[in-house]
């Protein structure tokens, strides 16, 4: 089958599914103080979710994240992610989570064919970490989880999200992190996308000035960047072990082969994180629609993909709040 393409010739490789736009953390750039959750009944089931995987895979989408608001609160998501990982033309599931349930999860998940996962570290120090999700005494846990992973043998990086004032005084030792463990860390620069509606340019910090501060004590290196990543990852000179990532999505984003499609937890498609634009699958699913009738829909909404970031900032010269992170995924 021909492959899932956008207008401006795009091909979708990877899909970001929410599973669920519930979460017990309250990180201050993701949450409302108060949010609203989706009732139940709009949640796509995990039968719902299959079919629109395969899909997807049936138009060569092969990689499938988790993610959410926080998957691990799903309840039975390590029987998703074994569905998910037999369907033909998935190589590859992973999960980004907060890493709360991963000691419970991690071997389970790994024996359901998740290959990697990506944990949300947002401080090294307890309890700017607490203060940073909005519970208190959750960091050791956090980091039992990470332990956890590891030992389950599924591959771990970590996502830290950088704010200005808050956490950007802890850059090394992220990096330290990265080269005593050998894991890959990746900062996040913060994306307008918070439930408050707080976030400000001024509170971004850029990669290209993570990327000069890291490097006035370390010797990095850049990797070849991956077709689609929206990561740049480093390495350091002096050792082998570990490498740290950047993710520019507001100062300098990938778009121009930007390979991912997103499904929300009530399957509405979205095209572009950065975009309003969503197409609303689950009519379509609860309807008895063929999946010729589904793929015709998905086909149309994507190739109206908008083309990006840069887009945005040339017509209108700002970056605008499009929906709370949870709701979504990052
Ligand atoms: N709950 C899981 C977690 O925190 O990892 C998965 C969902 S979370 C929405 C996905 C990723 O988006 C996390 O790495 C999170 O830190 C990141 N994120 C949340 N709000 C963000 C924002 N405003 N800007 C940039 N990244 C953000
Ligand atoms: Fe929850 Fe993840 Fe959002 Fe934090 S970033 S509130 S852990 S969904």
């Amino acid at each position: 089958m021909e492959n899932l393409v956008d207008g401006f010739g795009r091909v979708a490789r990877k899909l970001r599914l929410s599973v669920t736009d519930r979460c017990n953390f309250r990180c201050s750039f993701c949450m409302p103080r108060e949010p609203v959750w989706l009732p139940s009944d709009e949640l796509l089931s995990f039968e719902e979710i299959l079919r629109v995987v395969r899909i997807f895979a049936s138009m060569g989408v092969s990689r499938v994240r988790l993610t959410g608001g926080e998957p691990l609160v799903r309840a039975g998501v390590e029987r998703l992610v074994k569905m998910i990982a037999a369907v033909e033309g998935v190589e590859g599931v992973s999960m980004t989570t907060n890493g709360f349930h991963l000691s419970t999860y991690a071997e389970r998940l790994a024996e359901a064919g998740l290959k990697s996962v990506t944990v949300s570290l947002h401080s090294l120090k307890p309890e700017k970490f607490d203060e940073i999700v909005g519970v208190r005494g959750v960091f050791n846990r956090v980091m039992a989880g990470v332990a956890a992973a590891r030992k389950s043998g599924l591959a771990v990086k970590i996502n830290v999200v950088v704010v200005k004032g808050c956490n950007d005084d802890e850059l090394f030792d992220f990096a330290e992190l990265a080269r005593e463990t050998g894991m890959t860390v990746r900062f996040i620069e913060f994306m307008p996308f918070d439930g408050e509606r707080s976030w400000s340019i001024e509170r971004v910090v850029n990669a290209s000035k993570i990327i000069e501060v890291l490097s006035e004590r370390y010797q990095l290196y850049p990797k070849e960047r991956e077709s689609g990543s929206t990561a740049r990852y480093y390495g350091f000179k002096d050792t082998q072990t570990g490498e740290i990532g950047v993710i520019s999505s507001v100062s300098e984003p990938f778009c121009w082969d930007c390979d991912r499609v997103r499904v929300k937890a009530d399957g509405k498609l979205v095209p572009c994180l950065f975009s309003r634009d969503e197409y609303d699958l689950k009519p379509l699913l609860r309807s008895g629609a063929t999946d010729e009738e589904v793929i015709r829909f998905v086909r149309l909404a994507f190739m109206k993909k908008f083309r990006g970031v840069e887009t945005l900032l040339r017509s209108n010269g700002m970056l605008e709040h499009v929906r709370p992170m949870h709701t979504i995924g990052g």
